[in-house]
């Protein structure tokens, strides 16, 4: 399918110059282009500065799969992906092109690996969706075993709408369309200076100056560096590097392929024993894709299961005699890290601090390795802040004034990374 895109039920075609602020995006992994898409329609000038190249390898936006489901054990979250969701759905109609593939998204369960079945992350995050009455499936036992016989397990709980986001695609759709909203990209740009001036931003680039009424930084783990750069901003965010311990492709045998294709195969994860995974995605990516994390925050159940081997073993047995080899090295994706928070929720609102020094400054950082799927409501979010100074979202439980000097839930962090 080709990359026209229909702007028409917007109004968004062009930019007017007519009102709108000018704004400046600082970050153009999807978060900030998520960002430019939403803020074209609302601005007189949209720039994204990014100090290597949009969909480079080294950023946490790079990749080929990414999970996109609703299966939260907090309903904020849920609904949020929910909400998430139907803007995808929104984005993918207008491109007339697949940006998310429909697969499903499963939680095991075995009780013999994890016994409390009814503590299960899986039966938790299910009730949630049951409560949302989000689309479910409770495949207990035997439907697991004729529904998916991939699986070696005592129940699956299946979120419907779900699946995973072709995120090569969806990095090439907001390429080819943001300069058709008027959306200007400085690539490898290194920005030296941010200077706060008549109630707007200067930037002082390694290229030339930017000027700008709005300020909007989705630089990832470079955030706190860009801080740096705002005299007057005292607030830094405790936000730290991750990564999973291991990210396997195991190449089924090609008489069982299909099985292990995403039309046959739901994204997957056992959270309690650290293991997710992504089916093969044919044409895209060599095999079933499966990471095994453990969030320094979660409480991990003890089990027998240490490594994507263990899992494979004990609940896909149909892998067990699958080539494997490392996603990074195999195909020079996920080499990047997830920027885990202190108090491991997003960082998403207005700089916090006088108007005089961050007025008309916003964020969106934090991500913990889930943001892929919420990118373009955090882009909406972020463009309805840059555009009206508020949002229509409730998004007090993710401010980043709670990192603010004298805030009684602010960390006063000096050891960011
Ligand atoms: C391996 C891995 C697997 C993941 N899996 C999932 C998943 O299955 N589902 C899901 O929902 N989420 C997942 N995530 C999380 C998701 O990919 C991220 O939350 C999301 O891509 C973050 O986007 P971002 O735009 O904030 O960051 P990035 O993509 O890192 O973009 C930040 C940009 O800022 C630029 N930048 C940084 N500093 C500066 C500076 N000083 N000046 C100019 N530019 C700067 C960088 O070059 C970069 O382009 C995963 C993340 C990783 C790393």
């Amino acid at each position: 399918m080709g990359q026209s895109f229909s702007d028409s039920r917007d109004g968004s075609a062009h930019l007017t110059g007519t009102r709108g602020s000018r704004v400046t995006i600082v970050g153009g992994g999807v978060m900030g282009l998520m960002t430019a898409y939403y803020a074209a329609p609302l601005a007189t000038s949209v720039t994204v500065i990014d100090k290597s190249r949009v969909g480079d390898p080294g950023t946490a936006s790079f990749g080929l799969t990414r999970s996109v489901r609703n299966d939260y054990l907090d309903p904020q979250y849920s609904r949020l992906a929910f909400e998430a969701r139907q803007l995808w759905l929104d984005l993918q109609e207008r491109a007339g092109q697949r940006l998310l593939v429909d697969c499903g998204c499963l939680n095991l369960v075995k009780q013999s690996v994890t016994p409390d079945v009814d503590a299960s992350y899986a039966v938790r995050s299910f009730a949630v969706l049951d409560d949302l009455k989000l689309p479910r499936e409770a495949l207990p036992g035997p439907a697991l075993a004729q529904r998916f016989p991939q699986f070696a397990a005592d129940g699956g709980w299946l979120d419907v709408d779900a699946g995973f986001a072709d995120v090569a695609a969806v990095t090439a759709m907001l390429r080819s369309v943001l300069p058709g909203r008027g959306v200007e990209f400085r690539e490898e740009t290194e920005v030296r200076a941010i200077t706060r001036s008549d109630d707007g931003w200067q930037l002082q680039t390694s290229g030339p100056a930017v000027e700008s009424d709005v300020l909007v930084i989705t630089a990832g783990l470079g955030t706190n560096g860009l801080l740096e750069l705002i005299d007057g901003c005292s607030v830094r965010f405790p936000l730290s590097p991750d990564r999973p311990m291991q990210s396997k492709y195991f190449i089924p045998d090609p008489a069982v392929r299909d099985q292990y294709t995403e039309a046959a195969l739901p994204v997957f994860a056992y959270l309690d024993v650290g293991i997710y995974g992504h089916p093969l995605y044919a044409g895209k990516t060599p095999g079933v894709k499966i990471g095994f994390y453990h969030p320094p925050d979660a409480t991990a159940v003890p089990s027998a299961i240490k490594s994507v081997e263990d899992f494979v073993a004990e609940c896909m047995p149909g892998l067990r005699d699958a080539e494997t080899i490392d996603v990074a090295e195999a195909s020079g994706v996920d080499t990047c890290f997830y920027d885990l928070v202190g108090d491991d929720e997003f960082i998403l609102g207005p700089l916090p601090g006088d108007r005089s020094a961050v007025g008309g400054a916003f964020v969106g950082v934090g991500w913990r390795g889930t943001g892929y799927k919420f990118a373009p409501w955090v882009g909406r979010v972020l463009a309805q802040l840059a555009g009206t100074e508020g949002t229509v979202y409730d998004i007090s439980r993710f401010t980043p004034g709670r990192f603010a000097r004298g805030s009684q839930t602010g960390t006063l962090t000096g050891g960011t990374t």
